[in-house]
């Protein structure tokens, strides 16, 4: 099958200073695909370069296997590609609503979005009227993730969507996520560490240092490789 995302010997740098050196990864549709690393590691570079936010130095882009080194932000969300960044892509100092209404420059409805969103995740209905900022930070994940997903992606990338959330809330985010891919949605996480997104992913890589030092199947082996290159805290 023909990767939807495909990273292939990427390497990006800051000012000159190579953070990623040389990244191979495959999303197909489908599928959630977990990159896991410590601070620093290159995780956020990685999907700014699969959003376009930042060029690679070298490799390629493929969307659909399609070429796509190189194209602006704009043209790879045409192309179905959202970036969900950290720190929850919402917008606190305006309601539910608003928040969601704003993405009517999709070509979709009012109705149609704020109804798809409020399906989706119930808890968001009877808060429509509440400033994005006040909900909890789970909902504003699901708020964030409705927006997104209003463009109706085929690749999602979510940055450590986990972020000062408890694991409870964070295993309900990544039920969602993997309700997402399962209607055929190709899915990018990246996380510091979450047990919680290993219950969905499908596929594991870790990086370090700019590398991807080990990819597969997320099981046993998988928290070896994570002893090595963790100094922080399994959560
Ligand atoms: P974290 O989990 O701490 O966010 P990360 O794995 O997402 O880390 P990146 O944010 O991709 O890592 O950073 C990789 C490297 O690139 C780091 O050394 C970081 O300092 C550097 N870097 C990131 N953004 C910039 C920038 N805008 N300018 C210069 N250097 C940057």
């Amino acid at each position: 099958m023909t990767a939807l995302l495909e990273l292939s010997g990427v390497h990006a740098a800051y000012s000159g200073i190579t953070v990623l050196h040389g990244i191979d990864l495959a999303v197909e549709a489908g599928q959630v695909v977990t990159l896991l690393g410590p601070n620093g590691a290159g995780k956020t570079t990685t999907l700014k370069v699969a959003a376009g936010v930042h060029p690679p130095a070298d490799g390629r882009l493929l969307l659909g296997g399609r070429d796509a080194t190189g194209a602006p932000p704009r043209e790879l969300a045409r192309a179905g590609v959202c970036l969900i960044p950290e720190g929850r892509g919402v917008f606190p100092n305006l309601s539910v609503r608003d928040n969601l209404l704003m993405m009517t420059f999709t070509g979709r409805s009012r109705e149609e979005i704020e109804d798809t969103a409020y399906a989706r995740f119930p808890a968001l209905k009877p808060r429509h009227a509440q400033h994005a900022g006040t909900l909890s930070g789970g909902e504003q994940q699901m708020l964030a993730l409705a927006r997104g997903l209003a463009t109706d992606p085929a690749v999602l990338l979510l940055d450590e969507l986990s972020m000062g959330l408890a694991p409870m809330v964070v295993a309900e985010l990544y039920e969602y996520v993997a309700d997402i891919a399962r209607q055929g949605v190709a899915v990018l996480v990246v996380e510091q560490f979450a047990a919680a997104v290993l219950k969905v992913t499908d596929h594991a890589a870790v990086l370090a240092g700019g590398r991807i030092q080990w990819q597969g199947h997320p099981d046993s082996s998988l928290h070896a490789e994570l002893s090595t290159y963790y100094l922080g805290s399994a959560t």
